[in-house]
């Protein structure tokens, strides 16, 4: 099974979030993909286009690779998920290095707070991510959604209606925070 940087990402998050969206339970005008896609084409990063390129490894699309420098970056509207960014580009980076292609590390950059986090892939990474694959591909292919988490975050999902539907008691209790799952 091949997986995506989104799914390693969801993954991180919230299991229910990686099932609904393996299975094609979207809801586009919430999109944060669309929104994300949207954000990273409207970026003007005007030296990107002489010096960096798009790859394409097993079903993953990697928006910027600096072949120059073995260097992959990642951009993103908010660092507010960043664990989740991390392990998304230390998976670009191992499926990379899989592939004999060179990478040195990963920049992670969130335009709009001016921030940029340099990634390094480490061994104990390339001794888990098996791991998180494994468990992604166990997640997915159950034939039953995961139970929702309950998260503070969850209030800025774009499935809390769907996940949190008719259940005000846990609307209640999930309280309000200034946070967005996968930006
Ligand atoms: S609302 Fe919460 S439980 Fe539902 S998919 Fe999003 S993060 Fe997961």
């Amino acid at each position: 099974m091949s997986i995506t940087g989104t799914q390693v990402a969801y993954y991180i998050v919230c299991p229910r979030k990686l099932w609904l969206f393996t299975h094609h339970i979207n809801f586009e005008q919430t999109s944060e993909l669309v929104a994300d896609g949207r954000f990273i084409s409207e970026s003007t990063y005007e030296r990107r286009a002489d010096r960096y390129v798009q790859l394409e490894i097993e079903c993953v699309k990697i928006d910027f690779y600096d072949a120059a420098e073995g260097v992959v970056h990642e951009t993103k509207r908010s660092n507010k998920m960043e664990p989740a960014h991390i392990a998304q580009i230390k998976y670009y980076m191992y499926l990379l290095e899989k592939h004999g292609i060179p990478v040195h590390y990963g920049i992670l950059e969130y335009p709009k707070q001016r921030l940029t986090h340099r990634v390094d892939l480490t061994d104990e990474d390339r001794q888990a991510i098996p791991r998180w694959l494994a468990e992604i591909e166990q997640i997915v292919s159950s034939p039953s959604c995961p139970a929702a988490i309950q998260e503070p975050f969850c209030k800025q999902c774009a499935y809390f209606d769907f996940c949190y539907a008719d259940e005000e008691p846990l609307q209640a209790a999930v309280p309000q925070v200034e946070n967005t799952v996968g930006q």
